[in-house]
């Protein structure tokens, strides 16, 4: 486990007081490892978990030749390209049934969209492209209506066996659970879960239900943070509001990196807060403090939490459902929880959780994916952008009448402004050296959709 200061060390152009969205997120990809328990589920629970071995398909799909059309199956060598075809039908081949009869040259199979060809056989005519006299028991096909082979799935043309199906590290979407059942794959291996605990802290942060006060705000990081987390698949252990005091903060930190691969906080991570929270995340742990390059969410906390493994705890643990969780094991191999200390601000937290956070956990679930791409959009306002950091602005893609995306901003980019948050669909990103977007200019977006 390389020390925070030695994780530092190695990055060229590392400044705590001025650091680059780059830096921060090499640093993140170097602290964080992926978990190491595997657990084998069931298809419906293998959803947005992530593949723990490679899979090899076992059968090949489809296990035969099959016909992609209903129509008449016949051996191709018969076509010639001037002359019509006329062929006997001697036989109906139906899908989930193997016609085993014999077929001559001159005759061909009445077929159906699935059933596995007749032997000899290695071509269909689909029904609407043959002619049928009065005597049924005949087609022609004009010339050139098909090609020796055509309206043919070949054995093993989607998977063959013995070959890489899926891959260790994928997370597995409703694609790959079908393509698991279409090898009669009925349970896989995964890593195990994620589990991230979560806690909010400032003194004038109200919990739901509690009578309003002056100047206290209700938490909503606590929802926006537990909607990003379970979109990730991982579980939540909601820990709520701890006030600022240090004797909860301490119980709280202690108990969460009992119980979790990765803490996250909000608030109590700027510079002059007169708070406990960042003296307890460095009695407690391995701790950098950030300011980053970026807009919003400048102030961030990184590192470990260590795990005190005889500490008592206040919380209970059985409250909350997200914490009955039967086959669950800490990895006792590390001995300490990743820590992400967020800002307070609401959109800050999201950006610095889309930008940090998200792909740090995505490490730790074992995904080997890579970032979404971003997608380029046309700017239909002038933006003002400072070089020397990183901006996030909320925005508006749409497409033009020419097809192409265009993106607006939401307007006020304060980072306490969380109705922008769920009008935008995407982030503008723009880059560390990039100056200001003039009316037209191209710039990168991060769709929310897939990500959030
Ligand atoms: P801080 O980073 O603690 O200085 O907080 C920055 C701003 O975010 C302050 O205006 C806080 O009131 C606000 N804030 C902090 N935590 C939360 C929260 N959990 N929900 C909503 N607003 C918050
Ligand atoms: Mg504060």
């Amino acid at each position: 486990m390389k020390s925070i200061d030695s994780i530092a060390a190695e990055l060229v152009g590392y400044d705590a007081q001025a650091l680059s969205v780059d830096t921060g997120s090499a640093f993140l990809a170097r602290l964080v490892e992926p978990v190491t328990q595997q657990e084998e589920v069931g298809i419906f629970q293998a959803l947005g978990r992530v593949l723990a071995v490679d899979v090899i398909s076992p059968i090949s799909v489809p296990p035969h030749d099959n016909s992609a059309m209903d129509g008449f199956a016949f051996d191709g060598a018969q076509l010639t390209a001037q002359a019509p075809l006329t062929l006997k039908v001697v036989g109906t081949a139906l899908a989930g049934k193997i016609w085993t009869g014999q077929v001559q040259r001159g005759e061909c199979v009445k077929i159906m969209t699935g059933a596995v060809m007749p032997q000899g056989l290695d071509t269909v005519v689909p029904q609407e492209l043959v002619k049928q006299g009065a005597d049924t028991a005949f087609i022609t096909l004009a010339p050139a209506t098909v090609q020796p082979g055509d309206n043919r799935r070949q054995l093993g043309e989607d998977l063959l066996q013995g070959q890489p199906a899926l891959q260790k590290g994928e997370l597995l979407t409703p694609a790959a659970l079908g393509l698991m059942a279409s090898l009669g794959i009925e349970t896989l291996q995964v890593w195990r879960r994620l589990r991230v605990a979560y806690f909010s802290t400032g003194d004038e942060i109200l919990s739901l239900g509690e009578a309003p006060r002056e100047g206290a705000v209700y938490d909503s990081n606590r929802y926006t943070v537990f909607g990003l987390l379970t979109r990730l698949g991982c579980k939540v252990i909601d820990m709520g509001v701890v006030r600022d005091e240090p004797a909860l903060l301490e119980a709280a930190f202690t108990h969460a990196a009992s119980v979790s691969d990765a803490i996250i906080t909000s608030g109590g991570v700027s510079v002059g807060e007169a708070d406990y929270t960042k003296a307890m995340m460095k009695k407690l742990g391995d701790v950098a403090f950030w300011k980053i390059a970026m807009r919003p969410g400048r102030p961030m906390a990184v590192g470990r939490i260590f795990r005190d493994k005889s500490a008592s705890s206040p919380y209970e643990t059985s409250a909350n459902s997200y914490q009955n969780d039967t086959n669950y094991a800490l990895s006792r191999a590390s001995e300490a929880a990743i820590l992400f200390g967020l800002p307070g601000n609401p959109v800050a937290v999201m950006v610095t959780f889309l930008a940090f956070v998200r792909p740090a956990l995505l490490r730790m679930m074992g995904s080997t994916a890579s970032a979404p791409p971003l997608l380029k959009a046309r700017s239909s306002e002038a933006i003002r952008k400072k070089p020397g950091r990183t901006e996030y602005q909320r925005g508006v893609v749409s497409i033009d009448a020419d097809g192409m995306l265009r993106v607006k901003t939401t307007g006020n980019q304060g980072s306490g402004v969380l109705s922008s948050m769920v009008r935008a669909n995407g982030l503008i990103v723009l880059p560390h050296s990039q100056g200001d977007v003039s009316l037209g200019d191209e710039v990168s977006v991060m769709l929310f959709e897939g990500v959030i």
